[in-house]
């Protein structure tokens, strides 16, 4: 399937999910920060290009992260 072209001009990029891609995804991995904004919040399923199941199991490392230090809870200093 060739890519998207809509009349505004951007283009469609099929994302595919990273995990299913093959990649593993843990608390202790610097790569969680990946989903992650810089608030501190999981980045939602239209960036990340997750699918649903695996958006879950970044969402439960990235809460196993935050227990464990790695990562803030929010960023409002
Ligand atoms: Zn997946």
């Amino acid at each position: 399937m060739a890519e998207f072209n809509n009349n505004n001009g951007f283009r469609k990029k099929k994302k595919v999910c990273q995990l299913c891609a093959g990649k593993s995804v843990t608390y202790k991995d610097e790569i969680i920060k990946k989903y992650v904004s810089n608030n501190g919040k999981v980045l939602p399923r239209r960036v990340t290009g997750n699918c649903a199941e695996h958006q879950r199991v970044v969402a439960k490392e990235v809460k196993k992260a935050r227990f464990m230090g790695i990562l803030p809870y929010t960023n409002n200093n």
